[in-house]
Order: C-alpha cells, then sequence, then structure tokens
C-alpha cells in the first residue's frame, strides 16, 4: 500500500482536482493507494474565522458561512457531470445546514469551546473528501471512503489531540477488509476519549497521512502540496529557495518544528518508527522528483535549510534569588506545560541569574498568568522580578546534521546579519547542534531570511539594492552602466544588482523588485513627487539586505542624512564631495557610524573621478606605510584650460569651451577658485590620518577678485575678458621660463595648499595632458620616486565607473 496526501491547494479547484486523479491514475495499477484529503485551501482559515466571529457576537459569520457554502458548489458543479451532482449537493448541503446550527450556537453563548471549536474546523476536511470521493468514483472502480474517527483516537486535548497510538492502530486494523483498490480518509480529523470530534491541529492531515502510512504499514509516503518539496527556506519569504533532494527524518523534523509548514512535525515520527520513506511532491508541477526523506542521509553541507517562526514573543525572568531555588526551570517549564504553552527556545545564561524563553504571542497571557501563579512567593519576596516581555519577535533557525563538524557557522551567521543591521535578540543552539535559533524582531525577519541564504547557498544570486539620488550626467551614466552590466553580473559573479528606488530633484520612483532601467526616464517622468524624508522612509520600509545609498548630487541637504542612513547598516556610496569634507569631527562620526553599524561609507569619485587614488592610499596605509607627502593635479577643469590657453585665444574664451564641452561645474567659479581642489587634498590627507579641517587648506588665488565676485556667470565671463592682460601675464612669465601653468595641491603631513605652480619639462607635471588628473604619493616605502597614478580625472562615465566600483566594494563585502 501506498499513502498519499493531497494538501489545500491540491485539491483547491476543480482543476487541480482533475490532477490529483492523474496523478492517482499513474499509480492504481501498481498497489492499494489510501488518498488523505485537506480541506480546500483557504477554507479551515475561513472556518477559524467563522468561529471567532460568531462567539464575538459578529453576525457577519453568516456571510462567511455562504462564502464557503459557494466555494464547495462551484468547485462541485465545475467538476461533476450536471446529473450526477444532486446527490453530493445533497450531502455537503446536509452538513452545511449542521454547521450553521453550530455556528448559530456558539453565536448565542457567545462562547467558542476547543472542542466546538475542533467540530467548526474540520468541516473542510469532511466536505472536501466528499468531493473527491464523488468525483473518483466516476473516474475509477473500487473506491471507498472512511470515516477517520473511526481510526484516530486521541485524548481529550481539543485543539491538538494526542494520538493513542496502539488502540487507534488496531481499530484501522479491524478495517483492514474493507479497504478497497482506493480509499479515501479525510484528513486532521479524530475522535477524542468519548468519541467526540477532535482535530489534531492546524496542518494536520499530513500527520493523519502518517499515522495511516504506520498503521498499514505503508511502502511509501507522499505528500503532494503545491512547492517542489522541502526547500531551503519558505518560498513565499525567499524567492531564490530551491529543493532539498534528499533529508533524514532529524532534519525533516528540524526545520518543521522551527516553521517550515509544508510538512506538521508531528508527521515525521509515525513514519520514522517504521523507516517509511516520505515523498513531498508538487501537484502543480508533477515531473519534478520533490524531497525524499529517510532514516539515514549525509550530506556535507553545514546547512540543509532555514526555517522561522514569526509572531513570537521572549519571556525574561530574572532574579538574584533564582540561583538558590531549586529547579527553578524545573518549576518554569512545567507551570508553561500545564498550560499547553509551548516553549520554542530558551537560553540560559551561565550566570543563571536570568533565564529566558520564546513561545508564541498567542500563548503570552496563559504564559504570563501560569509564572505569576507559580512564582507566587519569589515574586512577592522579590527573589525573582516581575516577567519582562519582549514582542513583535520572530525566531529563525539554521538547520543541518553536519553543523556540528564545521566551525564558524555561528560566526558566518552573525557576520552575515550584523552587515545588515539585523540586531539579534538571543540564541540558542540545540544540544543536537542540529540548528542554531535566533531571535530578532519581526521587522528584520524576510530580511534575515534572505542574508542568511544567500550567505550559506552560495551558489545563490545575491540581490544588491541601491537607493539612486540624482539623474543628472553622472546619474545618467551611472544608470546605463548598471543596465548594461545587469546580466553580466548575474552570469559572473551571482550578483543581482538592481536599482530599487530613484530620485531627481523633483520625482521619485521605487520598486523593490528593482526599477526597469531600460524605462527609467519614463518612469520618472510619471513618478511621485520628490522628499528626501520618503526616501529614508522607503529605506526602513523596504528594509532590504545589501542596501546602498547612491547619492549622485552635489547637495548639502542629502550629504545631511548620511549619518541616519548609515545607523540603519546601508552603505552609502557618493560622488558628492560635501560629507567627506564636513567639519573634521562630523567625518569622524561617518566613518565611526560605518564601522559600529557595518556599513560602508565610499566616496572614491570625490578625488578623480574613477581613479583608484583614495583605495590605493587606504592599502597603503593598511598595510603600514605611512604617507610622507601628496601632490597632485586634482582639476581636469583647470589642466585643460592651463593645456590649451596660449594668449591666442582670451582666457574667457578657453574657460567658455571647457563650459561649452561640459568639463566646468555650472558656475566655472566653483572650478576656477581652487575650492574644489583644496577639498579634495583635504580628503587625501584626512584618508592619511591627519586631523585637518577645509579652513587648514591654504590657497593662493590667481583670479582677481573682482572676477570671482561678479554677480551672475555672464557677468563673470565678461570680467574675466577685461583682466585678459592678468591671464596673459600668468602665461608669459611661465612662458619664458619654459615652463607650463599648472593647478597644484599638496600636502606634506603638515600642511595641504592648493595654488598656481610653473612647471618645468622634468617635473611629471609638465606632460600631463587634456583634462588629466595625476597625484603622486611618497611614502616611507615609496620615497625617492613617488607612486604615481594619472588618468582621466573628470567626465561622467569615468565618474560613474568609479561610483560602480564602490557598489561593487560594498557588495562584495556584504553577505
Ligand atoms: P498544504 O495545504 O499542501 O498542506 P501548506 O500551505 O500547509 O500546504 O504548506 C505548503 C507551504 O509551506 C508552501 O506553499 C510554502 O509557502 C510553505 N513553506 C514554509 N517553509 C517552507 C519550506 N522550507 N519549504 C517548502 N515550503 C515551505
Ligand atoms: N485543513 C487543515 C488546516 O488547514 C489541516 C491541513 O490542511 O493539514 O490546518
Ligand atoms: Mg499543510
Amino acid at each position: 500500500m501506498e499513502v498519499i496526501k493531497f494538501g489545500g491547494t491540491s485539491v483547491g479547484t476543480s482543476d487541480s482536482i482533475r490532477k490529483v486523479a492523474k496523478i492517482v491514475a499513474s499509480k492504481i495499477a501498481k498497489q492499494k493507494l489510501l488518498i488523505v484529503v485537506s480541506a480546500i485551501g483557504g477554507v479551515t482559515n475561513k472556518l477559524d474565522e467563522i468561529g471567532k466571529l460568531a462567539a464575538a457576537g459578529d453576525s457577519s459569520y453568516e456571510g462567511v458561512l455562504a462564502e464557503i457554502e459557494r466555494m464547495h458548489l462551484a468547485v462541485i458543479r465545475q467538476l461533476l457531470p450536471a446529473r450526477q451532482q444532486g446527490d453530493l449537493i445533497g450531502q455537503v448541503k446536509w452538513l452545511q445546514n449542521e454547521l450553521e446550527d453550530v455556528c448559530k450556537g456558539i453565536f448565542l453563548l457567545r462562547e467558542l469551546t476547543l472542542k466546538s471549536r475542533d467540530y467548526v474546523l474540520s468541516f473542510g476536511e469532511r466536505v472536501s473528501s466528499l468531493i473527491v470521493h464523488s468525483y473518483f468514483s466516476i473516474e475509477f472502480e473500487d473506491v471507498a471512503i472512511f470515516n477517520p474517527m473511526e481510526w484516530i483516537v486521541c485524548d481529550d486535548n481539543f485543539g491538538g489531540g494526542h494520538v493513542q497510538f496502539d488502540i487507534s492502530k488496531q481499530r484501522a486494523l479491524n478495517d483492514r477488509k474493507k479497504l478497497k483498490r482506493i480509499n479515501i480518509v479525510p484528513g486532521f480529523i479524530g475522535s477524542s476519549s468519548k468519541g467526540e470530534l477532535i482535530t489534531l491541529g492546524r496542518g494536520g492531515s499530513d500527520y493523519s497521512a502518517s499515522l495511516f502510512a504506520n498503521f498499514f504499514e505503508a511502502k511509501k509516503l507522499e505528500i503532494w502540496t503545491d512547492v517542489d518539496g522541502l526547500m531551503t527556506a519558505d518560498p513565499k519569504l525567499v524567492p531564490t529557495a530551491r529543493s532539498i533532494e534528499h533529508l533524514s527524518y532529524e532534519e525533516a523534523l528540524e526545520l518543521s518544528h522551527f516553521g517550515a509548514k509544508v510538512i506538521y512535525p508531528p508527521t515525521i515520527q509515525p513514519a520514522l518508527e517504521q523507516n517509511i520513506e516520505i515523498n513531498i511532491r508538487n501537484t502543480f508541477n508533477e515531473d519534478h522528483p520533490g524531497t525524499v526523506i529517510t532514516r539515514t542521509w549525509q550530506d556535507t553541507s553545514a546547512i540543509r535549510g532555514i526555517s522561522s517562526i514569526s509572531d513570537t514573543v521572549l519571556l525574561n525572568l530574572t532574579g538574584s534569588g533564582m540561583v538558590g531555588i531549586p529547579s527553578f526551570s524545573a518549576r518554569l517549564f512545567r507551570a508553561l506545560a500545564d498550560e499547553s504553552v509551548n516553549i520554542i527556545m530558551i537560553t540560559q545564561a551561565s550566570s543563571e541569574h536570568s533565564i529566558c524563553v520564546g513561545i508564541a504571542v498567542t500563548d503570552l497571557s496563559l504564559a504570563i498568568e501560569a509564572i505569576n501563579d507559580e512564582f507566587q512567593y519569589e515574586l512577592k519576596t522579590h527573589l525573582v522580578n516581575k516577567v519582562e516581555v519582549e514582542e513583535n519577535l520572530a525566531m529563525l533557525a539554521l538547520v543541518g546534521s553536519n553543523m556540528r563538524n564545521q566551525v564558524g557557522v555561528s560566526g558566518q551567521m552573525f557576520n552575515a546579519l550584523g552587515q545588515n543591521g539585523v540586531s539579534i535578540k538571543a540564541i540558542a543552539q540545540g544540544s543536537s547542534e542540529r540548528n542554531i535559533t535566533i531571535v530578532i524582531n519581526q521587522v528584520d525577519l524576510k530580511k534575515a531570511l534572505n542574508v542568511l541564504h544567500e550567505s550559506f547557498f552560495t551558489t545563490e544570486i545575491r540581490k544588491i539594492n541601491l537607493f539612486v539620488l540624482g539623474a543628472g550626467n553622472v546619474g545618467q551614466a551611472f544608470l546605463e552602466q548598471i543596465k548594461n552590466q545587469q546580466q553580466f553580473l548575474i552570469d559572473h559573479y551571482h550578483l543581482d544588482v538592481q536599482v530599487v528606488a530613484l530620485a531627481n530633484s523633483k520625482k521619485m520612483i521605487c520598486d523593490q523588485e528593482g526599477i526597469k532601467l531600460e524605462a527609467w526616464t519614463s518612469l520618472l517622468h510619471k513618478g511621485q513627487p520628490y522628499q528626501l524624508n520618503d526616501m529614508l522612509q522607503l529605506i526602513s520600509e523596504y528594509n532590504l539586505r545589501n542596501s546602498i545609498f547612491v547619492d549622485v548630487t552635489a547637495s548639502e541637504t542629502v550629504a545631511e542624512v548620511y549619518a541616519e542612513v548609515l545607523k540603519k547598516s546601508v552603505s552609502v556610496v557618493t560622488p558628492n564631495k560635501i560629507g567627506a569634507t564636513s567639519p573634521y569631527q562630523h567625518y569622524q562620526t561617518l566613518k565611526h557610524l560605518a564601522r559600529k553599524f557595518k556599513s560602508k561609507f565610499l566616496f572614491e569619485t570625490n578625488v578623480c573621478a574613477g581613479l583608484p587614488v583614495i583605495s590605493t592610499l587606504n592599502d597603503l596605509i593598511k598595510s603600514g606605510d605611512r604617507i610622507r607627502k601628496i601632490e597632485g593635479v586634482f582639476s581636469g577643469t583647470l589642466n585643460f584650460i592651463f593645456n590649451i590657453y596660449d594668449t591666442s585665444m582670451k582666457f574667457g574664451d578657453v574657460v567658455r569651451m571647457a563650459k561649452n564641452d561640459g568639463y566646468t561645474e555650472p558656475d566655472p567659479r566653483l572650478d576656477l577658485s581652487g575650492e574644489d581642489v583644496m577639498r579634495k587634498i583635504l580628503i587625501l590627507a584626512r584618508e592619511s590620518g591627519y586631523a585637518i579641517d577645509f579652513g587648514d587648506v591654504a590657497c593662493t588665488r590667481f583670479v582677481p577678485k573682482t572676477c570671482m565676485d561678479a554677480e551672475s556667470t555672464e557677468a563673470f565671463f565678461t570680467s574675466l575678458d577685461a583682466h585678459e592682460s592678468h591671464f596673459a601675464r600668468l602665461f608669459n612669465d611661465a612662458k619664458t621660463e619654459n615652463k607650463k601653468l599648472r593647478y597644484v595641491a599638496s600636502f606634506d603631513g603638515e600642511h595641504a595648499k592648493a595654488g598656481l605652480e610653473m612647471v618645468d619639462d622634468s617635473h611629471p607635471f609638465y606632460h600631463l595632458a587634456g583634462k588629466d588628473n595625476i597625484v603622486l604619493f611618497y611614502t616611507e616605502r615609496y620615497k625617492e620616486q613617488p607612486l604615481v597614478i594619472k588618468g582621466a580625472g573628470a567626465g561622467s562615465e569615468v565618474t560613474a565607473s568609479g561610483i560602480f566600483a564602490d557598489v561593487m566594494k560594498v557588495a562584495n563585502t556584504n553577505g
């Protein structure tokens, strides 16, 4: 015999019941089948709701009752030929009337006992099994239906009866001779010691099936559901979860105990006892082999799956007297057990001054009552403190039999979570060392599951989520590069870099699944009005792993929120210099926050666009070198201007040309004042480990003050023209000495300065072409010959690629 169980979605519609019949048809030739069916998907939840509404005196329960009737009748009408519907509809209506009577009673008495609740909940299976039986009687020969109340006998623990195994087995075996080729039994239901209807707990049809498999010594137990087996995580929360080919009973038990709803935990035991193979299959993907669960199975990977339980609370009991109280924990556990409070996890500090238990929020008031009752005396005498409750939590467990043989699993777990700002409230490792359980805030659950899944199932594609501000030249180039590289990064690096939010100064768009970058311009055009606060709120709301805030603006207000962003454990990547050049104290705070919240604050493109200047400097310092002097030409704009200007064209016209070609800031005075260069040398000095501020950078200006003070950009150009002789003199003075003009910045370990200099042809700056940049690092290791970095130091393409490189740096360190 083989036992096959079909879950709620498998019998959810007429189409799926037809699929079920096909699966059954493929098996009948080989052996007798015992088919366990669940209620139609969603019906048990609705029945639960009806009971609650009726007990609360809310007559809207009647509407839900009618809805259930419609659902059942719709399936019947679509499944059976019209002339064969009559009988079945009659039986279903009869049951429906019975249910209505029971609910009316609950409504009038305003009371829902566990017993009456079980009665209401059982209705789904009672009807669905009739439907499947009627249909199978048409499709197949030799079909019978059985009442599980005749077989499964429990105690009187309504809501989740404990099965009296031997009696139940005997009863089932008494009916052995009555079994036909195909035997249908509703799952989930049994009888109490007095023969009343009782359920086996939510999800209990799996258990029924396993019991029958055991009773009748089935060769195999198949559980058909709506996913490809037991998966590495709940696919509803982790889209990249994949099915696990083979598991041991213990691993399956551990995963289901910690929330893998696809199999009800008690299901394992009856199968295990007789070594019956369990196979979880997908009704909607018949060709997939699903998951096989057997006694021995060893996989070398440390972690087989991750599961979680939502809506849990922690109860923390503390007190100096606890150490001295004999069998304190035993009393605590007994008190909770007496009230049927299920303890999901326990941790105890070695000091024994505190004990912490995790339970479902639905058990909270019962648990507190039980504890207050048990420890009345100790509470009164302050030997024990009032129970502390922490709510809105979730529990997450990493499961794998091989975990005990591998070091570093918990380290990897904490690291991955820490980098994503998930704080851990409590930790427990079962003595079996088959699982590590942690408690976290419920709001972090989805993120944590995905982070850990990416971290432990390494062939997974990791998602990198960008919140991008600014869509000017550089921003556009950046988006274009991301768009072009997306597939390549997935294929070669298993990184899925997606933009989940994008804003310019007016509009903003977002999409958790990633904005379609082919259409970002038109989407943004139609976006909602932009508010910086909305963007920040979105970061918290989405709460996505591997989030990066990419500031491609030059805005001071955006730079002001970096601290807030870093505190969310979200990294900041930016070409905006305002953050890194803010007062030293603040710059330090940003660095400190990045360290503390395990995020990154990266601004490589602040100096020399995409050239790896800051990262090289950081690497030198990390490896123990010391910076003695830095010297460089950091303004591509000024280099361009001084490479062209030879008095044949007016200086003002050369600046106009640079502006028209897009080489200057919209107001070229920002370039000509040298302020931008001063900021760059300031950043390099700070990154070299020196505490200096913008005010400490000396600057000799070469543009007359009257030009700089002009009222508008236009007036500035006119004023430059008026001062042509000044610029010609600067040029000619250099020329007479066979030198060139270069705008140079330097830092000698004490002083930073920027200004126009004349360099001769022996100097590396002399031959600096176009708008190139150059930096020389003189260090303890590079004493005579400096370490030179030279190349294009401006332009949206190279800047965008520098931002991209920083994004990759964050991506590669997270997870
Ligand atoms: P059925 O009605 O067939 O009994 P359930 O809804 O009880 O189905 O269980 C199947 C569901 O379990 C899946 O749709 C999935 O969302 C959820 N689930 C949670 N954790 C896991 C996991 N690790 N593997 C597979 N499914 C899981
Ligand atoms: N229908 C019941 C429930 O939803 C039992 C089951 O489907 O396993 O809990
Ligand atoms: Mg189920």
